[in-house]
């Protein structure tokens, strides 16, 4: 069994005064054969627990358990674990073939079966015909598909791949990742996979933590962090284009809870039991958001509610038109199927349900929630 968890883990670097929090409090399970995927912007701390988890860098508080076993002082070797690092780590005076080979030979597996597991992992990421050389004379790419190819060579426990493909040629990525799930769920492995690219984050993982400022902030489906966001980074972090984000006050108009945009005459009807929770906790602002995906320009139920703006930009993408509307100062966007009717200038209706508004404290940024 090769789950992997982290309980209450802390990262520090430094001295006591000039101290850095790398990873705050972790609480991370991942499942036997599980591929989660660990997504979070530049300086988080991905890094650290991928490379705690490897045990190249040590655990300052808090236990690793791989399986059942309480893993803090195991060697990297007892772990089982292969590694791929965005900044490749190779041995530059060995050729492609050598440094790949490297681990299979060190644990002395027979080398005809060496041989045509490399020749099979070469093929998939397309350096079969560079395996004689030396890896200085390689590009970027090709130095990460070998690094990437040392570690998917062998049959570990753990895969942790560290933005595996980052410098890869953008044409080859997706399918250098559905390579990787496959030779994954061949081997049966456990599998974190660390990026800043939440296209990557979702292609590769059905779980996604995402984290910032050193802390895991959800754990979800690409479906459950996109739909339920449990704070206003989170809801910012995921989403193309990004969701809407709006300042409101909050009104009352005949009895009914408003939430007014600011600078804007944009105005926002909750659903009745978020409506009943503002009112109890006497809010007198909110931050709402509203993914573009969710604002329509036809109505599609009665129950829809209805909202107005100017056509500021209209770009085609295929099938779907992202459009920027403003009213007042303040401008949103919505992505939508194509519609010929629309004319830049002109004022539009447009339709969203309530139940897709995400409101924030607005001073935690938590999602304010029935
Ligand atoms: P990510 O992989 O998400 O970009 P890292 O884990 O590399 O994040 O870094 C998290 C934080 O820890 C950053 O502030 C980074 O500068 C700091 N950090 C990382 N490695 C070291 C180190 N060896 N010494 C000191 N600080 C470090
Ligand atoms: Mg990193």
């Amino acid at each position: 069994m090769a789950s992997v968890s982290l309980k209450n883990v802390y990262k520090y670097y430094g001295s006591k005064k000039g101290k850095v929090e790398a990873v705050k409090n972790l609480n991370l399970n991942i499942r036997d054969k599980e591929i989660m995927v660990l997504l979070g912007p530049s300086g988080c701390g991905k890094t650290s627990t991928l490379r705690m988890i490897a045990g190249i860098e040590e655990i300052s508080k808090g236990k690793l358990y791989i399986g059942d076993n309480l893993s803090n002082d195991l060697t990297p070797a007892q772990r089982n674990i292969a590694l791929a690092f965005e900044d490749y780590a190779l041995y530059f005076h060995l050729t492609v073939k050598e440094n790949i080979a490297l681990c299979l030979e060190a644990k002395k597996i027979n080398p005809n079966i060496v041989k045509k597991r490399i020749k099979d992992i070469s093929e998939i990421l397309g350096i079969g015909d560079i395996l004689d050389l030396k890896t200085t004379t390689l590009s970027g790419g090709q130095q990460q598909r070998v690094s990437l190819a040392r570690a998917l060579v062998r049959d570990p426990s753990i895969f942790l791949l560290d933005e595996p493909i980052s410098h890869i040629e953008i044409e080859k990525r997706y399918r250098i990742l559905a390579e990787i799930k496959e030779i994954n769920r061949e081997f049966g492995s456990t599998m974190l996979y660390v990026t800043h690219n939440q296209t990557e984050a979702v292609a590769v993982g059905k779980s996604i933590g995402i984290m910032n400022f050193a802390e895991l902030q959800q754990v979800g489906t690409r479906d459950e962090i996109f739909n339920n966001p449990i704070n206003l980074f989170v809801a910012g972090f995921v989403g193309q284009p990004p969701i809407n984000i709006m300042k409101c006050k909050i009104i009352s108009e005949k009895d009914i809870i408003i939430l007014k945009v600011e600078n804007s005459s944009l105005k926002f009807i909750p659903e009745a039991k978020i409506a009943k929770i503002l009112y109890k906790l006497n809010f007198k602002e909110v931050i709402l958001g509203l993914r573009p995906q969710n604002i329509h320009i036809r109505k599609i139920s009665d129950k829809q509610k209805s909202i107005k703006g100017i056509i500021e930009v209209m770009e085609f993408l295929g099938e779907d038109m992202y459009l920027v509307l403003r009213s007042g100062d303040y401008k949103f966007s919505v992505y939508c199927n194509v519609d010929m009717g629309l004319k830049k200038g002109k004022e539009l209706e447009l339709f969203y349900d309530q139940n897709k508004l995400h409101l924030f404290h607005p001073k935690t940024e938590k999602i304010i929630s029935a």
